[in-house]
C-alpha cells in the first residue's frame, strides 16, 4: 500500500493523485496533498530524518529603565 507522504494516509494504487519525482511515484489522497508535495517535495521525501531544530531561545530581558523626567531643582 503506498502512503501519502504528506499526511501519512494509506492510498489505494488506483488514485488519480500521483506525482513522479526523482524516479519514484508518490501517491496522494487528495489534490490538496498533491499540491503540498509539489510545492515542497524535498520536505516530504526525507525519510527517517526527523530534524530536531535547535532553536535559539531568545531570552528577552526587558529592563525597563524608568526615567524620571521631573524637574527637580
Ligand atoms: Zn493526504
Amino acid at each position: 500500500m503506498p502512503i501519502d507522504p504528506v499526511c501519512g494516509m494509506e492510498i489505494g494504487e488506483e488514485t488519480e493523485f500521483k506525482v513522479e519525482y526523482g524516479g519514484k511515484v508518490y501517491y496522494f489522497c487528495s489534490p490538496h496533498c498533491k499540491a503540498q508535495f509539489e510545492a515542497n517535495p524535498e520536505k516530504y521525501i526525507k525519510e527517517g530524518g526527523m530534524e530536531h531544530g535547535h532553536g535559539m531561545h531568545s531570552h528577552g530581558h526587558g529592563h525597563g529603565h524608568k526615567k524620571h523626567g521631573c524637574c527637580h531643582h
